[in-house]
């Protein structure tokens, strides 16, 4: 589903991205882990373009993003992505959140929209909120609007970006627990996360970045719980 082969992105004159090599094969949980300023969110965003590499391919799907002549648009429309920061429009209600990028970007009528937005909303365990505005829900409850927007475009592919790094501790684990049932229903995921709990029982393989580079990989019983580079056991012992 993503292939990255020797992955480079500089800002300026500072390379943040080192040559990046990583597969996601479909069905898969991938968790990225590391340090803040690592490249984590850089690799993300070259997913799907947010930045342009600058050398290497990507392909999501077959479809090469850094191939200038592909339709970046719609790779994109097959691409969920979930941040920190849930970014709902705060003058719509948590339905009409999921409806707008349906009804425009997808052209699905009203009532379509409408019902795959509730149908998603009852996924994310918020058939109750469908009126309520943004800030009439807490972090949680808008982090799963946030994934049910995505969910609502029926994308191939979710990016989450450490999801629930802005929530308080006690609502971290309704969003975790959406994120884990995605995941048992095969949905492929790439996710930056500092949960290690969540990457060790979720994840099929682990990945370690420390200074734009891949360190260690492998799968979690290996990464997390018996990392083999002195860098991924500095940082495990920092964060656990
Ligand atoms: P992480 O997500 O692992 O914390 P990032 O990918 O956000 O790391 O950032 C990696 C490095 O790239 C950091 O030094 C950051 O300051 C730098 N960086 C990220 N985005 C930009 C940008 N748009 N312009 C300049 N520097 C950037
Ligand atoms: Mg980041």
């Amino acid at each position: 589903m993503i292939r990255i082969r020797g992955l480079h992105k500089s800002f300026g004159g500072l390379e943040v991205l080192k040559g990046i090599d990583l597969a996601v094969e479909r069905g898969q949980v991938v968790c990225v882990i590391g340090p803040s300023g690592s490249g984590k969110s850089t690799l993300l965003r070259c997913v799907n373009l947010l930045e342009e590499p600058t050398s290497g391919s990507v392909t999501v799907g077959g479809a090469e993003v850094t191939d200038p002549d592909v339709d970046i648009d719609r790779v994109r429309r097959r691409i969920g992505m979930v941040f920190q920061a849930f970014n709902l429009f705060p003058h719509l209600t948590a339905l009409e959140n999921l409806t707008i990028a349906q009804r425009r970007v997808l052209r699905r009528d009203k009532a379509e929209a409408v019902r795959i937005g509730r149908d998603t909303l009852r996924r994310v365990g918020l058939t109750d909120k469908e009126t309520a505005y943004p800030a009439q829900l807490s972090g949680g409850q808008q982090q799963r609007v946030a994934i049910a927007r995505a969910l609502a475009m029926d994308p191939d592919l979710m990016l989450f970006d450490e999801p629930t790094s802005a929530l308080d501790p006690e609502l971290v684990g309704d969003v975790l627990a959406v994120m884990r049932a995605l995941a048992d229903e095969g949905m492929t995921m790439l996710v930056v996360t500092h949960e290690m709990s969540f990457a060790r029982e979720v994840a099929d393989r682990v990945v370690f970045m420390d200074d734009g580079v891949i360190v260690e990989e492998g799968g979690p019983e290996q990464v997390v719980a018996a990392p083999r580079h002195p860098r991924t056991r500095a940082f495990l012992t920092r964060v656990l």
